[in-house]
């Protein structure tokens, strides 16, 4: 035999979008993994304007739309392969570009060896693993 319990129908939509601090920064998601690295972490890769081309942004002060990405080859492969920073930012990648990412993992992943094992269609393969505040 069930009884009855007791809930409290409280369906009452809670209208909290008044005192909601609106930030304007922008989120940092990974064009390939989606994952907000944080502050640190993520690359930014700049169209310059003009259609000077496609830059990697290192100091991050270099003005025009920018993406982010993680500094893994996993992301940077799937973004290269699937075009995503081209459709992020609706430019052409040039080549130099992408050496300068590649170089740029290398640089943050710390081994210059490559595991091209690990490039299935893992999303969400980020080391963006530690929430520091
Ligand atoms: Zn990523």
């Amino acid at each position: 035999m069930l009884a009855s319990s007791p809930r409290h129908n409280t369906a009452q939509p809670t209208v909290g979008t008044s005192a909601r601090p609106v930030r304007r920064q922008p989120i940092r998601t990974c064009v390939a993994c989606r994952t907000s690295g944080g502050k640190r972490g993520l690359l930014r890769v700049v169209r310059l304007p003009e259609n000077r081309g496609v830059v990697l942004d290192a100091t991050g002060k270099t003005s025009g739309r920018g993406a982010y990405i993680c500094p893994t080859s996993a992301c940077i492969t799937i973004a290269l392969k699937q075009k995503k920073l081209e459709r992020s930012l609706k430019a052409e990648i040039a080549e130099e570009t992408v050496l300068a990412l590649q170089a740029a993992i290398q640089r943050a992943e710390g081994v210059a060896d490559e595991t091209a094992t690990s490039q299935d269609s893992q999303s969400g393969e980020c080391s963006v693993a530690k929430p520091e505040t």
